[in-house]
């Protein structure tokens, strides 16, 4: 139960830095906008905008795939989202962790999840030292086959 309320509670703080990160560049937040950033905060899985545009239907049946679109870019360029891009499985978004981290990426299904245990502040530290880089991002995913795949078969 503990690890539910910190997600409830990260997800919370996520929707409100989104919210103040656009309000102080001076964009309006508008009802359709604040229900994308819920989502995002909520998601764990990587949703593509499509199945962020899918989850909000029910409560938003005018909300159309542009201004989720357009509202992912806006987060993006405020640095408020993460977007992978893949040829094969589209643009995926995360919202929790809108920096640079590893991904695990499920090559049956297209799951994607954030390994928690690895942290690659050392290796940026060292890569700089070696390169003279000024190192500013970076992308690292693995590829395998979820659980829930394995059981499948
Ligand atoms: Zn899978
Ligand atoms: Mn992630």
């Amino acid at each position: 139960m503990t690890t539910m309320y910190q997600q409830q509670t990260v997800a919370i703080d996520r929707v409100e830095q989104m919210v103040s990160r656009l309000k102080k560049s001076d964009h309006r937040i508008t009802p359709q906008r604040l229900a994308i950033f819920k989502i995002l905060a909520n998601s764990v899985g990587h949703p593509s905008a499509e199945a962020i545009h899918g989850a909000l239907l029910d409560n938003h049946p005018t909300m159309s795939l542009a201004t989720v679109y357009k509202t992912l870019t806006l987060l993006k360029q405020e640095g408020e989202v993460l977007e992978l891009q893949f040829s094969d499985l589209g643009n995926r978004y995360d919202g929790n962790k809108p920096y640079p981290h590893p991904h695990v990426i499920c090559t049956g299904c297209g799951t994607i999840v954030d390994p928690s245990l690895l942290d690659l502040d050392d290796i940026t530290k060292k890569m700089m030292n070696e390169t003279g880089f000024k190192i500013v991002a970076h992308r690292l995913d693995f590829y395998g086959i979820c659980p829930e795949c394995q059981k499948n078969g």
